[in-house]
């Protein structure tokens, strides 16, 4: 067993995290204020290699794997989640598409969002189903070469600014719930598409977030995605993938937390010591580690099963879940250690604790991991 990373994965690290100070740190605050998505920032990162890193290099990536796109995310996060997410999720619903598509599919879709050219957007939730997946009624149609998709999307990242999405949409009403999806590709130019950015988010303001409505948009049947009536599984195989980029979101934030902690507490004196000084201040910056720490073996072992092609769905699900806990505890107690400084935009942890809530919600809640792994443990 080795826990050591490689030289690689420490370059990596290192590159990623210096392209976030240099490209993505400027931005921050107007993005934040401004709830604007970054283009630019998201083309240099392309450039740079930052995008799709996990897409082997033949359909554009750098072939670094889930643990490249794990350490990549993590320094990414540890700047800003939400320009981070811009960065990494330009691939979302690629996981569909190079796992269960066509080589042309590939060939087409996945080397421009490498480049960081064109965006992809995962359009699963719906108004009225989010943690029911099965609940979801938006409806494709096979209408000779073509299918006609009917229906409304909600939240979905890069909604507003994606070049195409992967649209989740029943084909098969009559056979059981799980055999009656299909996934397609959708070009987000399509007529008969409306978006609508959400505004107003309480943290990732710089991620763009959107209501797509879909009315009879036709799309040809090349855009089918894998087999006709294997969506279902083929969304549960992108949720192993993708719950473990959220983690590494949960990892570089938790992260950033604890190092402006630290910071502050050297600084910072009440009662002619600085707040390092005081039992229950160490705690505080003591159980950050440990959880971060914790957070970070198992990310990075669920990264790693991912690469050694022995997916662990748990596993996924309790990093995302770990994650999720882990940054609303320490940004929680980074603004309690920067004390009234914390709750004011100035100091960077307010930013954290408004950023971290959506790592309980997105990518499936903590409630519908728990009951998961539940079920899982009461089967057998
Ligand atoms: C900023 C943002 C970005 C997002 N990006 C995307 C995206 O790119 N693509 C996409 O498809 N979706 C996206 N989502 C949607 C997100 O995944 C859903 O919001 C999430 O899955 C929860 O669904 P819901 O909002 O419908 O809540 P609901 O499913 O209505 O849940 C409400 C509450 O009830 C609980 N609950 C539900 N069922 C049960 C149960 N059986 N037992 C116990 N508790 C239960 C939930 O845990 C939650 O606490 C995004 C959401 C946000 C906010």
């Amino acid at each position: 067993m080795d826990f050591e990373l490689s030289n690689e994965m420490k370059m990596l690290a290192d590159m990623a995290y210096k392209f976030a100070l240099q490209e993505v740190e400027p931005v921050v605050k107007m993005a934040d204020e401004e709830e604007k998505y970054t283009p630019d920032v998201r083309k240099k990162a392309g450039v740079n290699g930052l995008i799709g890193c996990w897409i082997p290099e033949e359909y554009g990536g750098s072939g670094a794997g889930f643990l490249g796109n794990t350490i990549i995310t993590e320094q990414l996060s540890r700047v800003c989640m939400g320009i981070g997410l811009n960065i990494v999720a330009a691939t979302f619903g690629c996981e569909n598409i190079y796992y269960y598509g066509t080589k042309e599919q590939k060939e087409k879709y996945l080397p421009p969002v490498c480049a960081g050219d064109k965006v992809f957007a995962g359009a699963y939730t719906e108004p009225n189903a989010g943690t029911d997946v099965a609940g979801y009624k938006t409806r494709a149609v096979q209408d000779g070469d073509d299918y006609i998709i009917t229906g409304n999307k909600m939240f979905i990242t890069n909604g507003t600014i994606c070049d195409w999405m992967v649209v989740q949409a029943i084909t098969d009403p009559n056979e059981k719930v799980h055999k009656s999806f299909s996934q397609f590709i959708v070009p987000a130019d399509a007529s008969g598409i409306t978006k609508t950015k959400i505004k107003g988010k309480l943290g990732i303001r710089a991620s763009d977030t959107a209501e797509i409505a879909l009315d009879e948009v036709r799309i040809p049947k090349e855009n089918l995605i894998g087999k006709r009536g294997a969506g279902f599984h083929q969304l549960m195989h992108f949720f192993d993938t993708t719950r473990v980029m959220v983690a590494a979101q949960g990892l570089g934030l938790s992260q950033a937390c604890l190092d402006e902690s630290i910071k502050y507490c050297k600084e910072r004196t009440a009662f002619g010591k600085p707040l390092g000084a005081f039992q229950i201040t160490m705690q505080k910056l003591a159980e950050m580690w440990i959880k971060i720490e914790a957070l970070r073996n198992i990310t990075y072992k669920a990264a790693w099963l991912l690469d050694s092609s022995q997916p662990d769905y748990h596993l996924s699900a309790m990093a995302k879940y770990l994650a999720g806990q882990t940054a609303v505890f320490c940004a929680n107690l980074a603004v309690e250690l920067h004390g009234g400084y914390g709750y004011i935009e100035e100091y960077k942890v307010q930013k954290y604790y408004r950023d971290a809530k959506i790592l309980e919600l997105y990518e499936g809640t903590k409630e519908a991991e728990v009951m998961t792994l539940a079920k899982v443990l009461l089967s057998r």
